[in-house]
């Protein structure tokens, strides 16, 4: 990883302003917020930079309006949030650039907090406009970006602006950083990947840089099922990408070169009809019907994967074991979770996870705080999994 630096480099900042690039991009539905994490996270870096005393203008992206004001969007009603993560005021100001925000900086009180609207009502910011980058930089004296998940893309917020002010990684950057380093850039040896979830198809990059990265390969979800059909074996009418079969024997021979072992469920629970608490079987991957669907893997296959990961030192997982919102299908990924969960507190394991539907089954399962780090980033965990550079990262090492 190409060395950055970070807030811990800043000395007094007395009588500066600061633009934090955050991911204020919260869940809210019918206008409730339905997740603060994010909030929480960037937390820590806005006390860090007032404690050296700086002013935080806080810059976000929220939804997609497009390059357009849409009152909708605003991240008016999010600074209000945010103001009661930090436990502080937060002046919310409407507009990024241009001549409101100056006078309106220029307004505030020194080591005080402003979150400014929403970076995406104007064009410039997904299109990385560097006079739009210019006009952002004028408001401030330094630039933090402590938004890795939005580190993916290579827009103005993210990845100009790095170009145009003396730029630092925030805490919550360098804390996905240094954890993702530990886990595939750098990692303690043997490695374990857990590759779960629906589709091969959205998670093919993920594969295919994965087996030349680590030790074990874990397949779980319904994505298991095109490996196991791939190898002739009978899905029934489980969720399976037939057309898929040559990916899955292209990927299977280069893990084989790559000296990593794939490990596919020895067996499942099955159901002919996909509801919560249908009648289910439990049987091995070549027991299946033809109208039945693997809805999760079984009690052999946990064991399976816990043993693997009882030889390993690091684990990175992405992607649920089974269809674990609809009961009891979540029993495999919920017994993982926990095995895993349980190496790391004996200090056995390093253990990451992410994306968006690990984060809710790790949640799910009560070991989120357990694991060594959970990443709530989406696409940029995906692609930092594929290998990925990523353009906020790479601007920030510049
Ligand atoms: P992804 O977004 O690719 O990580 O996929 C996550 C989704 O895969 C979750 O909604 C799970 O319910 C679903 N899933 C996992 N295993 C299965 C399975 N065996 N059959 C159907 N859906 C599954």
């Amino acid at each position: 990883m190409t060395p950055f630096k970070t807030i811990d480099d800043l000395g007094d900042l007395t009588g500066k302003r600061v633009l934090v690039r955050a991911d204020l991009n919260v869940p809210v539905k019918d206008g409730v917020i339905g997740d603060i994490t994010r909030l929480q996270a960037t937390a820590p870096t806005i006390h860090g930079l007032l404690a050296k005393g700086a002013t935080v203008l806080v810059l976000s992206h929220f939804d997609r309006p497009k390059g357009k004001v849409v009152p909708a969007m605003s991240l008016k009603p999010i600074a209000a949030a945010l103001a009661k993560a930090l436990a502080m005021p937060v002046t919310f100001i409407e507009n990024c650039v241009g001549a409101e925000p100056k006078i309106a900086v220029a307004a505030l009180a020194p080591g005080s907090v402003a979150v400014l609207e929403n970076t995406r009502f104007h064009a410039g910011e997904e299109s990385n406009d560097l006079t739009f980058a210019q006009s952002l930089a004028t408001l401030g004296d330094i630039y933090v970006n402590d938004a890795f998940s939005a580190a993916h893309r290579a827009h103005a917020s993210t990845e100009a602006l790095a170009h145009v002010l003396p730029c630092y990684a925030g805490r919550s950057m360098a804390a996905e950083l240094k954890a993702l380093e530990a886990a595939l850039g750098n990692p303690q040896k043997p490695v374990a990947a857990i590759v779960g979830g629906a589709k091969v198809s959205s998670k093919l990059d993920v594969l295919m840089h994965l087996v030349e990265r680590v030790d074990h390969l874990i397949i779980g979800g319904g994505m298991a099922n095109t490996f196991l059909a791939a190898r002739g074996i009978n899905v029934g009418k489980s969720l399976c990408e037939h057309d898929l079969a040559d990916t899955a024997r292209a990927i299977f021979a280069k893990a084989e070169a790559a000296n990593c072992i794939v490990h596919l469920p020895y067996d499942a629970v099955v159901a002919t009809e996909f509801r919560a608490n249908p009648p289910t079987r439990t049987v091995a991957v070549t027991e299946v019907h033809d109208n039945e669907m693997i809805l999760d893997a079984g009690p052999a296959a946990i064991e399976q994967f816990g043993d693997v990961l009882k030889l390993c030192c690091t684990l990175v997982w992405n992607g649920p074991l089974g269809a674990f919102e609809t009961p009891p299908f979540d029993t495999a990924t919920v017994a993982v979770a926990r095995m895993a969960a349980a190496l790391t507190e004996d200090g056995s394991l390093l253990s990451v996870g992410g994306g968006g539907d690990t984060v809710a089954a790790l949640h799910h399962a009560g070991v989120a705080d357990t694991f060594s780090f959970v990443s709530t980033a989406g696409g940029a965990f995906l692609e930092w999994m594929e290998g990925k550079a990523l353009p906020g990262v790479e601007a920030l090492s510049s």
